[in-house]
């Protein structure tokens, strides 16, 4: 499609805002455009944090030389044309704003040639202006150079970080494209450094490697595509051009002409799963909906911020406070308190799932279904974690699970796109890993009164009984207040209890919850409570002790199901064995077989470790027998 300037009426469809609020968002749009143009090879340079200079180099498809100038104008684009087209975008760009805006508050020079055109265009521009034109021989593909932004926009140009802060910015922008794009080949020069590159390797996982080193990245755990391990049927996704699991955001084809660019994926139209392109039917599951894969990181692996937290929707990197959200609920209990996952993860969709003009740089995004997108992410992860989570080892670095999958993903790392080129299939999606459920477990005794000791076909573990007791009683207690029915035990003689400087407790809400939960207990005036029956599972523990805790959790702060959540882990603590309790051999084998049943035996409910693995093949290097 040639370019062309958006008719009013769709020009004033488009969020309205300001696109280039620092460097990184100049780099940002560049990268977009060269991803749209169909690029294999995207090269950025920056100087001085972005604030001297910035160029991205592309192979694209250029843009022929009667085009040029039009490219600069406001609301011109190559990438929709009618307001029909809003509703289904399938390029990073849509809004044909960016270059006059980026031309608008610096000095632009754009070097491109077309594929038709055998002679290039150069054309310089100062605030806007064209102030130079001429042929240029040059590659196909289009070299864009910003320099001095906000040069004309003093007030602008004073809110700019230290260099090191806005050369951050562009260099996370960076890594984010390359592991959007993994088939791509991004360098980044920083004032002459290469400070990244990427394989364009097509694998995620080459590029996880680039951005987080590769002793993040063995540890990462893969999210497959369920819709194509359970994918309907073997024969349809075979028949369907969809792209294969390890084509990690496939490439996007290069449009032969100036038609779309494919950069971003739409579901073919005869797929057999979302129907042709259109609004879902009621009732449709949210895997049909929506297709998440990626790398996440398993319990043992966390960081202090969110910041590590990328999603991808339909190619486009996007801050999105409710995926966000889904994978900390999926790793609910998982990871200790005020701490966060690595997460790169991709979701497609159909477009017309998705609107993606709500926000000016469109890093916002609305679903139109954002439920289903919430429990698809939260499933996928959870699934992950459920069936790869490792158990800590003892010694040396955390075990790195599953054995076979490090081995092939070190393989694709030496062999790298040679693989790819000579044919060689990574393993299909079919090939799950076994769900890490426990080993069985032999109890071989106690230790320190607070450990058992127990041997398993890997060696030897160490279980923490408190923290497994922890993960067993909340686990049950989860199921039995899913089926309303928490065992409560009457006590002997009713119990009563102050509870000063809890104004919350009496109001309602929170001693219904307790009395949910098993206890039956009743104001008994001013700050007095009495309590007549407690939670079976905590009849042995100090019941007036864990009760003050318990309300205290309860009615702390945040939100009131954070504090109910708070509640019932620190019933499920008061109640489980301690450490320092001396426990018979039948109770550490009740104990084991009830943990091997849990559904996240790995991790107790604070998100600490249940056990720790010494494996035979590290006794046998500490006894100097290998
Ligand atoms: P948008 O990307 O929203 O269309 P831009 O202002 O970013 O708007 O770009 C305007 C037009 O210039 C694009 O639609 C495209 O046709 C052309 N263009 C910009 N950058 C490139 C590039 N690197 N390669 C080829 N064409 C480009
Ligand atoms: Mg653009």
């Amino acid at each position: 499609m040639p370019i062309k300037v958006l008719s009013e009426e769709v020009a004033s469809k488009i969020a309205a805002g300001e696109v280039v609020e620092r460097p990184a968002s100049v780099v940002k749009e560049l990268v977009e455009n060269s991803i749209d143009a169909g690029a294999r090879e995207i090269k950025v340079e920056v100087r001085q944090g972005g604030r001297r200079l910035m160029r991205v180099i592309d192979d694209g498809m250029g843009i022929p030389a009667d085009e040029v100038e039009l490219a600069f104008a406001r609301h011109s684009t190559s990438k929709i044309a009618s307001v029909d087209d809003l509703s289904s975008i399938s390029t990073l760009g849509f809004r044909g704003e960016a270059l006059a805006s980026v031309a608008a508050v610096s000095q632009v020079t754009v070097v491109t040639k077309a594929a038709e055109g055998d002679v290039g265009t150069l054309l310089r521009l100062e605030g806007g202006k064209v102030t130079h034109r001429q042929k240029k021989g040059c590659p196909q593909g289009t070299v864009v150079t910003v320099e001095n932004l906000f040069y004309n926009v003093p007030a602008r140009l004073k809110f700019l970080r230290s260099e090191a802060t806005e050369r951050k910015h562009i260099n996370s922008l960076v890594y984010r494209y390359g592991m959007a794009y993994p088939q791509l080949r991004f360098s980044l020069l920083n004032d002459g450094r290469l400070t990244f590159q990427s394989l364009g390797s097509g694998e995620l996982y080459d590029v996880l490697i680039k951005v987080y080193g590769l002793e993040v990245a063995q540890q990462m755990l893969e999210v497959r595509r369920l819709r194509r391990a359970f994918g309907v049927s073997a024969q349809s996704n075979a028949q369907s051009s969809r792209p294969r699991s390890e084509d990690f955001g496939e490439p996007s084809g290069r449009a032969s002409g100036r038609g779309l660019s494919r950069a971003v994926r739409a579901p073919e139209a005869d797929d057999p799963l979302t129907g042709s392109g259109h609004r879902l039917k009621p009732g449709t599951s949210e895997l049909e909906l929506v297709d998440v894969y990626g790398y996440i990181s398993p319990p043992s692996l966390h960081r202090a911020n969110r910041s590590y937290l990328t999603f991808f929707v339909n190619g486009r990197w996007v801050q999105d406070r409710m995926l966000s959200y889904a994978v900390s609920e999926a790793y609910h209990t998982l990871l200790p308190t005020g701490r966060h996952p690595i997460v790169v993860l991709r979701l497609e969709l159909d477009p017309s799932q998705v609107d993606i003009n709500v926000h000016p740089t469109k890093r916002e995004i609305r679903f139109l279904d954002s439920n289903a997108v919430f429990a698809a992410v939260q499933k996928a992860v959870r699934r992950t974690l459920v069936d790869q989570a490792p158990i800590p080892r003892m010694m040396g670095r955390p075990l790195q699970w599953p054995a076979p999958d490090v081995e092939r993903r070190r393989k694709l790392v030496e062999v790298g796109s040679q693989a790819k080129a000579a044919g060689i299939e990574a393993p299909s999606a079919y090939e799950f890993p076994e769900p890490a459920k426990l080993p069985p477990l032999r109890v071989l005794g106690q230790m320190a009164q607070t450990y058992i000791i127990a041997e398993g076909p890997e060696g030897m573990y160490l279980v923490d009984q408190h923290a497994a007791h922890e993960r067993v009683l909340y686990e049950r207690l989860m199921a039995e207040r899913a089926k309303m029915a928490v065992a409560s035990q009457a006590l002997l003689e009713p119990l009563t209890i102050e509870l000063p400087f809890q104004p919350g407790i009496a109001g309602g809400e929170s001693l219904e919850f307790l009395n949910h939960l098993g206890f039956d207990i009743e104001p008994f005036g001013g700050d007095t409570y009495l309590v007549r029956a407690v939670p079976a599972m905590l009849a042995k523990g100090d019941i007036g002790q864990a009760i003050v805790e318990i309300v205290d959790e309860l009615t702390e702060g945040g939100t009131v199901e954070v504090g109910k959540e708070r509640a019932l882990i620190s019933l499920v603590c008061h109640s489980a064995v301690r450490a320092g309790q001396t426990l018979s051999m039948e109770e550490m084998r009740d104990l084991i077989r009830q943990l091997e049943e849990t559904a996240m035996p790995r991790t107790c409910p604070h998100g600490r470790p249940t056990m720790v693995h010494l494996s035979a093949e590290q006794l046998a290097r500490e006894f100097g027998r290998r």
